[in-house]
C-alpha cells in the first residue's frame, strides 16, 4: 500500500478534488441553504464495511463531497444569514491545504521557527490594531474563542494568585468571582466548569435596554458582595454578543475593573473585527485598556474555522499560567529570546493555524479587510432599511452587521416567529434564526458572507413578507 501515491495519481486526484471544490466554491448560491435532518439517512449514507480494505480515492472522495453537499448547513452561502460562520476566503483555504501539506509542529520553536514567527508578527500586529502597546504585549492562536476565553480565565486566575500554579485551587480561601452580562458568551460557562470554578461563581449581570451589560447593577453587585465569602476575580465584557451584536460599554467596565482591581476581559470574538474599519472601531473603545482580548479570525475575517487569538497587555501571564519544564522537548532555541508556544497555550501539538490568516492579509490586505468589513456593516443597514419600509420593527441597536427584527402587531404571539421560521427552513432557501430579546422573539439575521449583496437582501425580506402573508391569512380565513 503506497500512502503516497505516485505523481500520476496524485495529480489525477487533487484535480479530481479540484473540480468538485470549484463547482461548490463558483456557485455555492445553487444549493439549499440546509439539509434535511434525516438522522437515518444520515446514518446509513456513511461507509463501514468500506472501512476495512478501503476503497477507490475517487470514490471515497464523492461520499464525501455527496455527504457534505447533502447534510450540511451551507454556511459558506450567500442567504445563509447565521451565527457567524463565514464563507471560507480562497486565501484562507489555500492556506490550509499547505498548513496539512508541511504539517509543522508549532509546539516548540525549533521545530517551525517560520510558523512561529508568522504567528508572532500577527500577534504583535492584532495587539497593536487593539490598541496594546506592542512590547508589553503577548498573546497565542488558539483554536477558537471558547479556548480564548478558558485561557482568559486561566490568566486571570494565575495573575491574581501566584500559588495557584503549583498548589491548585486549594490555595484559594475565597471563591473568586466572574462579572460578565447575561448576554455573555456560554462558553465561559463551559470555561468556568474546566478550570474547575462552577458556574456559580459567575455573576450575570441583567442589560439595560440597549442590551448591553447593566453598569449600575455591576456596581450594585460589588458593593452588596460578601468579601468574607467571595473574591471578586474578573469582569468580562462582550463586545458583540452573539444574540444582538451588542458592545458592552468597556470605558467604563474598564474603570470599574481598575476601580476594584479586576482583570478585565473582552470577549470580541465576532465584533473584534470592527477594529479593521475607520468608521467602525470607534464602537469598541476602551478595548486598549483591557488585560485580555478574545478575537476570532475564523469569524468576520472569514478564514476557515478554527483560527481565533488571545491576546493580553500583561507580557508574563501567559508564561506564569503555562509553563513547564521538560527533558524532551528540543532545547535548541533555549538560549535565543524566542516564545516557546507549548508554554504560552493549553495546546501542545499545535496546527499552524496563524497561515490562513498570514495568507489572507498578505493577500487582501488591511485595506481588502476593511473594504469587506464595511461592506458587510452596510449589507445590515441595507436590510434594517428594507425591513422598516415593509413595516417590520428592529429590536437590537447595534452598528455591527446583526439584526434583529419582528413585527409589533404580533410580537406577543409565540407562534408568529415559530410557523415563519419553520416554513423557512423548509423552504431551505435561506438560513436564519430567532432570538429572545427581554423575552420576546425576534428573527436574527447576520450579514456573516462577504459575498452577500442586496439581491440576497431583497430576496430574504421578499421570502418574509410572503410568510407573513400566509401566516395572516392562516389566522383569519377568508369565507368568501
Ligand atoms: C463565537 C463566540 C464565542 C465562541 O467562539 P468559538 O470560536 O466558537 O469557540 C465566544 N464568544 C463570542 C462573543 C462569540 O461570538
Amino acid at each position: 500500500m503506497q500512502f503516497d501515491f505516485d505523481k500520476q495519481s496524485r495529480k489525477k486526484i487533487i484535480e479530481y478534488v479540484f473540480d468538485k471544490l470549484e463547482d461548490y466554491y463558483s456557485s455555492t448560491k445553487e444549493r439549499t441553504t440546509n439539509p434535511e435532518l434525516n438522522i437515518k439517512d444520515i446514518r446509513e449514507s456513511l461507509l463501514s464495511q468500506e472501512l476495512a480494505n478501503g476503497i477507490h480515492p475517487e470514490k471515497a472522495i464523492d461520499h464525501i463531497i455527496n455527504g457534505l453537499e447533502k447534510y450540511s448547513v451551507h454556511t459558506p452561502h450567500p442567504k445563509y444569514f447565521g451565527l457567524f460562520n463565514p464563507r471560507s476566503n480562497y486565501a484562507g483555504i489555500m492556506a490550509d491545504l499547505i498548513t496539512a501539506t508541511y504539517n509543522p509542529q508549532l509546539a516548540g520553536w525549533s521545530h517551525a521557527p517560520f510558523a512561529v514567527e508568522v504567528e508572532d508578527l500577527l500577534i504583535r500586529e492584532f495587539a497593536n490594531k487593539f490598541g496594546y502597546q506592542t512590547e508589553r504585549a503577548d498573546g497565542v492562536f488558539t483554536t477558537g474563542g471558547a479556548e480564548a476565553n478558558l485561557t482568559a480565565i486561566l490568566c486571570a486566575l494565575n495573575h491574581k494568585y501566584p500559588a495557584l500554579a503549583s498548589e491548585g485551587m486549594f490555595s484559594i480561601d475565597k471563591k473568586p468571582i466572574i462579572f460578565c452580562s447575561q448576554e455573555a458568551h456560554h462558553s465561559i460557562q463551559k470555561a468556568v466548569k474546566v478550570v474547575g470554578l462552577g458556574t456559580n461563581l459567575i455573576k450575570a449581570i441583567p442589560i439595560n435596554s440597549h442590551l448591553k451589560m447593566d453598569i449600575a447593577i455591576l456596581q450594585q453587585e460589588l458593593e452588596k458582595l460578601d468579601y468574607s465569602v467571595y473574591d471578586p476575580l474578573m469582569i468580562i465584557g462582550t463586545a458583540g454578543t452573539t444574540g444582538t451584536g451588542a458592545i458592552d460599554n468597556l470605558v467604563e467596565l474598564n474603570e470599574i475593573a481598575k476601580y476594584h482591581n479586576l482583570w478585565f476581559h473582552v470577549d470580541a470574538a465576532f465584533g473584534g473585527g470592527a477594529v479593521l474599519s475607520d468608521d467602525l472601531k470607534v464602537h469598541l473603545k476602551g478595548i486598549e485598556d483591557s488585560d485580555s482580548i478574545t478575537f476570532d479570525a475564523h469569524k468576520w475575517m472569514s478564514v476557515p474555522m478554527g483560527a481565533s487569538i488571545f491576546l493580553t497587555s500583561k507580557n508574563d501571564v501567559l508564561n506564569k499560567t503555562f509553563e513547564i519544564n521538560t527533558e524532551y522537548m528540543p532545547k535548541d532555541a533555549d538560549k535565543l529570546k524566542v516564545t516557546q508556544p507549548f508554554t504560552h497555550s493549553i495546546q501542545w501539538s499545535r496546527r499552524f493555524m496563524g497561515l490562513k490568516l498570514y495568507l489572507s492579509l498578505l493577500t487582501y490586505g488591511w485595506e481588502g479587510y476593511e473594504q469587506i468589513i464595511n461592506h458587510q456593516s452596510d449589507m445590515a443597514r441595507y436590510l434594517k432599511s428594507q425591513l422598516l419600509k415593509n413595516a417590520w420593527v428592529i429590536r437590537n441597536h447595534t452598528d455591527l452587521p446583526v439584526v434583529c427584527f419582528t413585527k409589533e402587531e404580533f410580537e406577543q404571539d409565540p407562534k408568529f416567529t415559530e410557523q415563519i421560521m419553520s416554513n423557512i427552513l423548509k423552504n431551505r432557501k435561506s438560513w436564519l434564526s430567532l432570538y429572545p430579546i427581554n423575552g420576546i422573539s425576534t428573527f436574527r439575521a447576520c450579514i456573516t458572507n462577504y459575498n452577500t449583496t442586496k439581491i440576497e437582501i431583497d430576496e430574504l425580506v421578499n421570502e418574509l413578507n410572503m410568510e407573513v402573508d400566509s401566516f395572516v391569512t392562516e389566522m383569519h380565513p377568508k369565507h368568501w
